[in-house]
């Protein structure tokens, strides 16, 4: 059985999503924790993770540096982020199977992810990254970016189409088959365009659920398993009349969908993704919190999405 893990921010940066080092290590170990628990139980798997905070940080160094080194686009920055990432997780998961003696290896596959250029999402510019800035700061940036008003400031806006496929959907594919944990479409893969023969970079950020949604479809995946920090998906979250989802039919989440219970920032792209996973031949989406990621695939905890 094959099962796409997509891990949140509080992975590897804890609640408050710090970039620090020693914070992603020890974060990391404790999520590592959980995975081997999924292996030793016999699922073949493939991890994806975001990158907001790491992706945030290589944005200041670019941009505090730019006098020295010349900085590199967004999509370069994607790719540092993934060999980062993959490391730090690569290396937790390591230690952690040696410790409990689980005979299993590891690989980080980078991953581009094709994106259409006429995606709406070009032309608006929604998602933020990389620090908030003062309105001084800001007004200079606006030269060569979109900026967007948040809490404490500005932030820069970049576009975020759809991911249509995976490039390296059948390398994973194989490692997965031959017993390989491999992690991939780290923060959402590479965003690329095809034109004719050749891919090239663009600068943008795909949403990692819903690039981990692909590739667990296009790798044949029986599970999707999305970890963040909340035990369950409620509806009227955050309300008197919060309710939390133990289970729901494609159709239910759909109309939840509707009515707004799931906002385009946070919960919204994973119940999109879990609706998309199943639409397209996968037989459950399960969305939870990591310390409870176990205990969800025995079917005893979060939330579960069905045909
Ligand atoms: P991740 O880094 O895991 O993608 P996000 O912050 O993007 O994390 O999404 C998870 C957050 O979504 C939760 O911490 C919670 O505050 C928020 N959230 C919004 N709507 C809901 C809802 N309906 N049910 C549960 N959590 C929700
Ligand atoms: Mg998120």
């Amino acid at each position: 059985m094959k099962a796409v893990v997509a891990l949140g921010g509080n992975a590897l940066t804890g609640k408050k999503r710090e970039a620090d080092i020693n914070k992603q290590f020890s974060e990391m170990k404790k999520t590592a924790g959980s995975i081997a628990r999924m292996i030793k139980n016999g699922w073949h798997i493939g991890i994806t993770h975001g990158n907001g905070p790491q992706v945030g940080a290589l944005m200041l160094q670019q941009k505090a540096a730019m006098d020295i080194v010349p900085p590199m686009p967004l999509h370069v920055l994607g790719a540092l982020t993934q060999g980062e990432i993959g490391y730090i997780i690569q290396q937790c998961l390591l230690n952690e199977f040696k410790s409990q003696g689980i005979e299993r290896e590891i690989a980080t596959v980078i991953t581009q992810v094709i994106v259409n250029e006429k995606d709406e999402a070009f032309k608006n510019p929604t998602k933020p990254v990389g620090p908030v800035y003062s309105s001084t700061e800001a007004e200079n940036l606006r030269k060569s970016y979109v900026m967007g008003k948040v809490e404490g400031g500005w932030r820069i806006l970049v576009p975020s189409p759809k991911p249509l496929s995976i490039v390296e959907s059948e390398i994973i594919k194989g490692l997965m088959e031959s017993g390989i944990v491999v992690i991939a479409a780290g923060g959402g893969g590479i965003p690329v365009v095809r034109k004719g023969n050749i891919l090239h970079g663009v600068d943008a950020v795909i949403d990692k659920d819903l690039a981990s949604q692909k590739l667990a479809n296009e790798i044949g995946a029986d599970v999707l398993l999305i970890l963040t920090d909340v035990e369950r998906v409620c509806i009227n979250y955050g309300r008197e009349n919060q309710e939390e989802l133990e289970e729901a039919s494609i159709e239910e989440m759909e109309e939840y969908m509707k009515e707004g219970h799931f906002p385009p920032g946070s919960m919204g792209p994973k119940v999109e993704a879990a609706i998309n996973f199943i639409k397209n031949g996968g037989k459950r989406a399960i969305i939870t919190s990591i310390e409870n990621a176990w205990k969800a695939m025995e079917g005893n905890a979060g939330t579960h999405i069905h045909r």
